[in-house]
């Protein structure tokens, strides 16, 4: 690495925990005021007893706040949690709809501001200046993903260069006409970038490439790993929901290990997701979250779904900001198979760690008589794939082998050519499960 930490708000950024706490609760005050304006939580807080802001008087008061969740945001569409009048508002954004029917929020200039400074924050944090070309290669539209990091990119002074998804071979074209330093996919697409690459005859040579955020979207520590070899990149991993705003919730630093909370903007708390007790001693659960900055759509202790953990030991950066483990599933998206509980993430932490394995892969799961029935579908990696069935036998061998050994299901492996899996755009899909609903 070598590079040495560069701070956006150096004061903030590093602010003393004591200082820091104080600034949350002055801002948790303002943000329970924001939210008794909107139809949802004037009828939700004061039924807790929250009447005012001045209800809260110490950071603690936080757990008397009632959790919100999804099905709270679905049922009070379109508006119930609106807190602005509706001239004021300039923005809404839609969750990409992970799962489910998307849910809505709204913004008004000055909650705009503040997350493109969140973004931003991130962004330098990284290590990336005005000296850089960033070619946003995202969707833009409803998900946040693509004008948050657009506007982020653009207060940091980058030269923004709002590509958007698709077209590949455009894609290369920017990056060698203008010189892209940085790019913002999800970690599926970056996986391929290297392949497009080769198919399309573009040198690594040609392109000044050097960092990647990535993000949307859960990957393994091993899918970093080799997608910083396969570019000779340096990627860092980025966090955020449309419930609370969308990018720069949190945010990996330079020393990459551990995702920044940004505190004086998001509270975090973990809770045990079927027991909903606090999980305070750096254990893993589900993440809670309260979103401090953003006055048109105020949500208080948000059940995000997702699964991670904050570290307890400070960042060798300096900044005070507590770090998240990386989510690498949520709650939402655990399978049962035959009885046993499986994330998607075991099995591409599987895949991932083996060299023979290529940078694609499908998860099936279907009936068969009585029992559920898992299938790997894996890309191969192309000095592995011959015509000889024999080799290729004993590498489903072993990938069986492996994956059971770690997921202690007994799955069907299949194995497919570089490139012939279905790549998705946006977030990848990999997870089919066929079996009849109400079984
Ligand atoms: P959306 O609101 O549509 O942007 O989706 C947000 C969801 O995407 C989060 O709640 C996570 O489940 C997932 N997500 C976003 N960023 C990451 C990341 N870096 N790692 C894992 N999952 C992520
Ligand atoms: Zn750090």
């Amino acid at each position: 690495m070598g590079e040495t930490f560069q701070y956006w708000r150096r004061e903030i950024e590093t602010m003393p925990r004591a200082e820091l706490l104080a600034l949350q609760l002055e801002k948790l005050k303002m943000a329970v005021g924001w939210a008794l304006r909107t139809p949802f939580y004037a009828e939700r807080l004061p039924r807790a007893g929250i009447n005012s802001a001045d209800d809260i008087k110490t950071l603690a008061d936080l757990r008397r706040i009632p959790f919100t969740t999804k099905q709270d945001l679905r049922g009070a569409f379109p508006y119930g949690f609106l807190g602005v009048p509706r001239e004021d508002v300039v923005r809404l954004h839609a969750s990409s709809g992970t799962t489910g029917t998307p849910t809505t929020i709204y913004f008004n200039r000055a909650d705009l501001s503040r997350w493109s400074g969140y973004v931003a924050r991130s962004i330098y944090g990284t290590g990336c200046t005005k000296n850089d070309v960033f070619q946003n290669m995202i969707t833009y539209g409803l998900f946040t993903g693509g004008l948050g990091f657009h506007a982020g990119g653009e207060e940091v002074g980058m030269l923004v260069i709002p590509s958007g998804a698709g077209n590949t071979a455009r894609q290369f074209r920017f990056m060698q006409d203008f010189g892209t330093t940085v790019v913002h996919a999800t970690p599926s697409f970056l996986l391929h970038v290297e392949s497009i690459m080769r198919a399309e005859g573009v040198s690594r040579e040609s392109l000044r490439l050097r960092k990647a955020f990535a993000g949307a979207e859960p990957y393994s520590e091993d899918t970093r790993r080799r997608i910083e070899k396969l570019l000779n990149i340096d990627v860092y991993n980025s966090y955020g929901l449309s419930e609370m705003n969308g990018p720069g919730v949190a945010f990996e630093c330079q020393a990459k290990d551990g995702l920044h909370l940004w505190e004086d903007g998001y509270i975090g708390e973990i809770i045990n997701p079927d027991t909903l007790d606090p999980l305070d001693g750096g254990e893993s659960g589900e993440l809670v979250l309260t979103c401090l900055c953003r006055e048109a759509t105020p949500i208080l202790r948000y059940r995000t779904r997702d699964l991670s953990g904050f570290y307890t030991e400070p960042c060798s950066c300096g900044r005070t900001h507590r770090r998240l483990r990386r989510i690498t599933a949520r709650t939402d998206d655990m399978l049962i198979i035959n009885g046993v509980n499986l994330f998607p993430s075991q099995i591409e932490e599987v895949i991932m760690s083996m060299r023979e394995a290529g940078n694609n892969y499908l998860i099936v799961v279907e009936k068969e008589g009585m029992l559920d029935r898992l299938t790997v579908k894996t890309e191969i990696q192309a000095e592995f794939f011959t015509d000889d069935t024999r080799p290729l036998n004993a590498l489903k061998e072993k990938i069986r082998k492996t994956l059971q050994a770690s997921i202690t299901i007994n799955p069907r492996v299949e194995l497919h050519e570089s490139g012939s899996l279905p790549v998705s755009e946006g977030k990848a899909r990999r997870v089919q499960d066929l079996r009849p609903k109400d079984v």
